[in-house]
Order: C-alpha cells, then sequence, then structure tokens
C-alpha cells in the first residue's frame, strides 16, 4: 500500500486479527492493547489501512533520524543481499570495516574500535563486560531517571521504575542521583548549584561505595526516555575528572542521543567529553536492520590486544545492518542531517514548543535541542506537580491517554511517557512538517489544559 492507495479496512482487520493471535508485545499486557495495523511509511510518515495518515513525533522508537524507506539506504540493503547476506563475525568483511570506519571516525576522540551488536542494551551489557575486565572491579554506577536497555545488567542499571518489574538481583549496580534543575534531586534553585551539588553526591556515593571497586559509571550524555535532560554546564566535564581521579570507566550511553539526534553526531561534541566507552544503537542505520555497539577508547581496546575478549554474538556486524549503515551515514553527510537538525531545533522546534509553553498552562518546561525536545506536563505550573503521578495507570493516566489521543485526532503520532511528550521527530523533518506537528501539539494541549489546577 503506498500512501496514495485505497484505505482497506477489511486487510487492516486481519492483520490485527493475526497479530492478536500469535505476537506478543513488549512492556503491555497482551489483553488490553489494540496495536495500530500499519500499512505502509515513508519519511516523516506512516499511515493505516484505515486511510489515516500520522506525523511521526517519536521517529518509530527514537531510531529513523533519516525518516522511513529512504530510498539510498533501501537500495544499499537491497545490494548488500545480492552481493553477500550474511557472513559470521570472525571474517573480515568489506562492508563491516567500512562501518566501522566510518562510525569510528565520526565518534570524539581516540574511539577507534567498535564492537558490534544486534541493539542498545547488548552495547551496554558489552561495555560493562569491558570496562570490569579492564579496570578488574565489579561495581557499576548509573543514574535514576535513566534507561539503558532491557536485558540483565541493562535493566539493572536503567534507573526508572520500568526496572522495579524485572529487578532481580542488581548485581554490582549503584544508582545515584544526576542533576535536573526542574525537578531537583538536590533542592537547588540554580543551574550552577545544581551541578556542584550531584557532582558532590556523586564522589560521595563513590566514597562510600569504595572507589577502588567501582568499575564504571554509565551515564545517558543527554536521558532521553527519562525525561531529555540536558545537563547543566560543568557537570559531564565533572563527572569525566571523577572518573580520571579515581581509575573508573566513563560509559557514555548514546544509544539514543546519537547519531544526529541532537544536532551534532555525538551529543558528547556539545559538552567536550571524551568517554572511554561510548554505546550506540538506533540512529546508527535509522533502525533499518538491527545494529548497536561500543565505541572502544586505545587504552581499552589494547586491554584485549593479547588477552581474548570473552564475548560476541553471532549476528555481530552483520552485513546487511553495516551495509545500511553505510549508506545511513554517507545520507547524513550528503544532506547534511546533523546540521539540519541542530537548525530546525534553534529555528522551529525550539522556539515553536517555548511558544506553546506561554499559551498552555498544562506544559511545566521545554527541555532539548535539535530533534530532541521533551515537554514536561503539569497540573500545576506553580507547584511543579506532574499532570499524571510517576508510573501512573488507568484512571489515573486518562489525563495522558486523553492528550494522546487528540494528538492522534489531529494527526500527530505521539511519545508519551509518564508526564511527559516527547518531540522526538526525524532529524530530516522538513520546517512545514515541523510547524504541521506544532500545530497538532497546540490542538491537543488544550485537552491537557483541561486537567490542570
Ligand atoms: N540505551 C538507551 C539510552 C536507550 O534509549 C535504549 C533504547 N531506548 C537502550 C539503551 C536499549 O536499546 P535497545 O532497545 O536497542 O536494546
Amino acid at each position: 500500500m503506498t500512501p496514495h492507495a485505497e484505505p482497506d479496512p477489511q486487510a487492516g482487520a486481519a492483520v490485527k486479527a493475526a497479530d492478536r493471535a500469535h505476537v506478543f508485545h513488549s512492556w503491555s499486557a497482551q489483553g488490553l492493547i489494540d496495536p495500530l495495523a500499519v500499512a505502509g511509511a515513508e519519511g516523516s510518515y506512516f499511515w493505516d489501512y484505515e486511510g489515516n495518515r500520522y506525523l511521526d513525533f517519536t521517529s518509530g522508537l527514537v531510531y529513523t533520524n533519516i525518516g522511513y524507506q529512504h530510498p539510498r539506504v533501501v537500495e544499499a540493503i537491497q545490494e548488500q543481499a545480492g552481493r553477500l547476506t550474511t557472513f559470521a563475525p570472525a571474517f573480515a568483511l568489506d562492508v563491516r570495516s567500512e562501518a566501522a570506519r566510518l562510525i569510528a571516525e565520526r565518534t570524539p576522540g581516540d574511539l577507534d574500535k567498535i564492537f558490534f551488536t544486534n541493539g542498545g542494551a547488548e552495547a551496554v551489557e558489552n561495555a560493562v563486560r569491558m570496562a570490569r575486565l579492564h579496570t578488574g572491579r565489579a561495581k557499576v554506577l548509573s543514574a535514576y531517571r535513566s534507561y539503558h536497555g532491557a536485558t540483565s545488567t541493562a535493566i539493572n542499571l536503567t534507573g526508572d521504575p520500568r526496572r522495579w518489574a524485572s529487578d532481580t538481583a542488581s548485581a554490582g549496580v549503584v544508582h545515584f542521583w544526576a542533576p535536573f534543575p526542574y525537578r531537583s534531586p538536590f533542592y537547588s534553585s540554580t543551574e550552577a548549584e545544581e551541578c556542584a551539588r550531584a557532582l558532590r553526591h556523586l564522589e560521595d556515593t563513590i566514597a562510600y561505595e569504595g572507589p577502588a571497586t567501582v568499575a564504571a559509571i554509565v551515564l545517558e550524555t543527554i536521558p532521553g526516555t527519562a525525561g531529555i535532560m540536558t545537563p547543566p554546564p560543568g557537570y559531564l566535564a565533572g563527572v569525566r575528572e571523577i572518573c580520571d581521579r579515581h581509575g573508573i570507566v566513563l560509559v557514555l550511553d548514546e544509544v539514543m542521543a546519537g547519531f544526529g539526534r541532537t544536532g551534532r553526531w555525538f551529543a558528547a561534541e556539545h559538552y567536550g567529553v571524551v568517554p572511554d566507552l561510548l554505546t550506540f544503537a538506533k540512529g546508527v542505520n535509522s533502525g533499518y536492520v538491527p545494529l548497536g555497539g561500543v565505541a572502544i577508547s586505545a587504552e581499552i581496546a589494547a586491554t584485549f590486544d593479547k588477552r581474548p575478549y570473552p564475548g560476541g554474538l553471532t549476528y555481530s556486524g552483520h552485513p546487511l545492518a553495516c551495509a545500511a549503515a553505510v549508506a545511513t551515514i554517507r545520507v547524513m553527510e550528503d544532506e547534511k542531517v546533523v546540521e539540519h537538525a541542530a537548525h530546525i531545533g534553534e529555528t522551529v522546534l525550539g522556539p515553536g514548543l517555548r511558544a506553546l509553553a506561554e499559551r498552555h498552562p498544562s506544559v511545566g518546561e521545554v527541555r532539548g535541542l535539535g530533534a530532541f525536545w521533551a515537554l514536561d506536563l503539569v497540573r500545576d505550573r506553580e507547584t511543579r506537580e506532574p499532570l499524571v503521578p510517576y508510573n501512573a495507570s488507568g484512571d489515573a493516566a486518562a489525563p495522558m491517554a486523553a492528550f494522546g489521543a487528540a494528538c492522534k485526532r489531529n494527526g500527530l503520532w505521539p511519545f508519551i511517557n509518564m508526564n511527559r511528550t516527547h518531540a522526538v521527530p526525524a532529524c530530516n523533518i522538513t520546517e512545514a512538517e515541523a510547524k504541521e506537528g506544532l500545530a497538532a501539539l497546540d490542538a491537543a494541549l488544550t485537552v491537557a489544559d483541561q486537567h490542570t489546577v
């Protein structure tokens, strides 16, 4: 079905019935969901079988950084499939080394070796393993209000409440509070105060745990799923300094923030910080074929020069995924997608979202940059009480559900998490599309406003 094809509700119903029969969905009570049947997608849009078209302000799960069905990437996958669809990871392969080179050239500092995985969680798992083997230490520190994936170590590192349900052992994981000026865990009143207190808290946590037991600090450069909280100036540089002083490996998780999302290739560039390990996935190939990885510093790579790295994956550096990465990175260069994301953030999304905040009492704060924005929705602007309580479900979550439904009625597919909506479209969204999204949000926010005090 193309965007111009006739609606076909019967076909849509059949797709839904087949889904209900056999697909077990992530993060869901299987009997309580009614997934939309998708007929197709192109650029910033997708459409269903009923004839509804949606502007995707989620870019999938924040990964279609160059939009859906980019012809050059589709063609590269087809070409690779015709040439060599698959080959085991132990062999040298042109497309794999080319993807690794293009990634290494764009990651900051001396992160010049790439270990490929199939996604973000596996990247985090392997980064932690590398850090533990490199330091000979066991503990790993990560932040509350974070998301690092749903596999065993990654879900334990995850600090948002989703870990509660599946957290079993938390072996070696210690959580700390990272800065968040709008909802400060340190009761700070300025960004500078928040930064200083957060760094002191991290120092205290390390001192209490014992610096010689801490292998790594794992941090999202800009926490994504948990709220797109840009760190105050100086925080990440301060964390880097703490890590250096104690011989702790700094892992920056850029699974969501990397590959152009923030208007730079990697968000770490905004803060002038080079981690020892950097995890990536999603935008590396716009999610066309599953791919993630760890970019590794020269020092940590040297640890495994004569001693084997005890880890690997059957599909590490899969040719189809690497072909998609090579094509995606070339598209991003040729079409200046990274520069475009910075520009659209500065000129359209940022100003447009701030204008919405002025008109709508339900918007407590607008945060973000590039194509990476959050609206923190509140019941009360004064007290900053969230529009729905943390981890609300059922009736308690109804105001956000009503807001989401209003977005969809206005042709916008929204990202919603607790009391937040994120504006995270494709990084190459056009100015006209971005404005269309802002207009839909404007209409939907009047519904959220009805739930303010
Ligand atoms: N780290 C971060 C920062 C993420 O945003 C995500 C996914 N949202 C992950 C890790 C896990 O990635 P995946 O779902 O590909 O395992």
